[in-house]
């Protein structure tokens, strides 16, 4: 897929959006998806609540400011922010570099996480981490993982709280029974750090999961 040419960050994030739901990771209206607005660094594009992510168009998004959460165009009338805006605002003030925030909820991510216990996941050694910037010779990596609230907003906290003070080792984190969020510094680069974190998950879901505690 390329997103190098996409004239808007809503029209990336619907071929995006139509990308994972093919792979089977936005199934139904599962899944959020975001990315700063190149004109207004201080905002960003988000897919409307309940959208069906196979069927996505440029009318499901709204613009909402990352500091205060307010909705500045709603596009439709009828469009609510995701619950999970909340999230994408917390990673966005975490990093000015951060310009997309991917969320998919797919079979593996629910399984690894499931039979893993602790707040951070181990991940095996794999050539793929090179995808995600990591270099080393035998890199010791985690991700982070968080449980699932019913109140999005206690997730959110929980983000801001581990991750200001120490700074995730991979772009991503996951949600216990729930799914994964990976961020880039493009959509482009976003996309493809999902595309690698989903195969290490597919990698440890047939493997077995990660290591228990
Ligand atoms: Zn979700």
């Amino acid at each position: 897929m390329n997103l190098r040419n996409v004239i808007s960050p809503r029209q990336g994030l619907v071929q995006v959006a139509s990308e994972f739901y093919r792979r089977g990771w936005m199934a139904g209206t599962a899944g959020n998806l975001s990315c700063r607005d190149p004109g207004e660094p201080a905002c960003f594009w988000v897919t409307a609540s309940g959208r069906a992510k196979g069927g996505l168009t440029v009318a499901d998004f709204l613009l909402v400011d990352i500091g205060s959460g307010e909705v500045l165009d709603q596009v439709s009338p009828g469009n609510k922010p995701s619950a999970e805006t909340v999230i994408h605002r917390a990673l966005y003030r975490l990093d000015p570099r951060i310009q997309a925030c991917l969320h998919v909820h797919s079979v593996d991510a629910c399984l690894v996480g499931m039979r893993h216990q602790g707040d951070a996941l181990p991940l095996p050694p794999l050539e793929m981490l090179k995808g995600l910037g990591i270099w080393e010779e035998h890199p010791t990596l985690e991700l982070p993982v968080f449980e699932n609230y019913l109140d999005v907003d206690r997730i959110g906290a929980e983000i801001n709280r581990r991750f200001n003070a120490q700074v995730p080792q991979v772009p991503a984190f996951l949600i216990r029974h729930h799914g994964i969020t990976v961020w880039g510094e493009s959509l482009e680069q976003a996309f493809h750090r999902t595309e690698i974190m989903e195969f290490i998950l597919s990698f440890l879901a047939r493997e077995g999961g990660a290591t228990r505690p």
